[in-house]
């Protein structure tokens, strides 16, 4: 359990690996004073580390920014540890029956949370917007920015275009701190983002030269564009290969 900022904790939940670098971040977020707090991505079913987050209750309502279930499959049973409700895009992942989207505010916690849609990396990815008492300073990204590396864009359900859109979003949103779904916190919102705009443009232009090169499969276009990344990640590049493609036949590119 680390403390990041005046009102932001991590617990890290104990599920490293390739797709998840030190594990899920789980955030605990309460204004300075604070009785209870605001759980966001409970992370995997995992009872050490859902007990360990519960301890820092009470908790007014678990959010998640996304359904993946490194993310979500601990939801149900913190909200039967703690009697909070769960909040989610997809109506699915919810329990408690409220809803959550783009341009809504979560209030609790003394904190307000503005709920930011920032679809690509899954469809139901949401971001939050944490205001502190100058206005804001956090933005919440789950798996839509990380800490380190890229994020896959999960294709079919990840679209590239949404998710270059969502990038110009959280862009425009400057110098927040990051607060991601894994890995460590980052000082800019609009550095990272405009970095993560360059990287994709950048595998854009790979694919399209592969596919020039006379690359005629997507596990091709892999080998030859995700040559220097561990074979490990290669299904997940796979996924993010085939949401270029998708995106480039939209274009009429490819
Ligand atoms: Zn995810």
């Amino acid at each position: 359990m680390r403390r990041v900022t005046d009102t932001a904790t991590v617990v890290l939940a104990p599920n490293p690996g390739p797709m998840t670098l030190d594990g899920t971040n789980t955030w605990v977020l309460r204004a300075p004073g604070a009785q209870s707090c605001i759980v966001v991505d409970p992370g995997p079913l995992v009872e050490e580390h859902l007990v360990l987050v519960a301890t820092q209750g009470p908790v007014a309502v678990v959010l998640l920014t996304h359904g993946h279930v490194d993310h979500s499959a601990g939801a149900g049973r913190l909200a039967e540890l703690t009697g909070a409700g769960v909040r989610a895009l997809d109506p699915a992942l919810r329990l408690g029956g409220q809803g959550l989207g783009e341009g809504e505010v979560v209030a609790a916690a003394g904190l307000e949370l503005r709920v930011m849609a920032t679809p690509g990396h899954s469809s139901d990815s949401l971001s939050f917007v944490l205001a502190g008492d100058s206005g804001d300073s956090a933005v919440l990204t789950g798996d839509t920015i990380l800490g380190r590396g890229s994020t896959v864009v999960a294709h079919p359900d990840g679209v590239l275009g949404d998710y270059l859109t969502s990038l110009q979003r959280l862009r425009a949103l400057g110098g927040l701190t990051v607060l991601p779904g894994h890995g460590p916190e980052l000082p800019s919102a609009g550095t990272v983002a405009e970095h993560y705009l360059r990287h994709r443009a950048t595998r854009l232009e790979q694919v399209r030269a592969a596919l020039a090169a006379g690359a005629a499969t997507p596990q091709q276009v892999v080998e030859a564009v995700y040559a220097d990344v561990d074979r490990a990640l290669w299904p997940a590049a796979t996924l993010s290969v085939l949401a270029q493609l998708d995106y480039l036949a939209g274009q009429g590119l490819s």
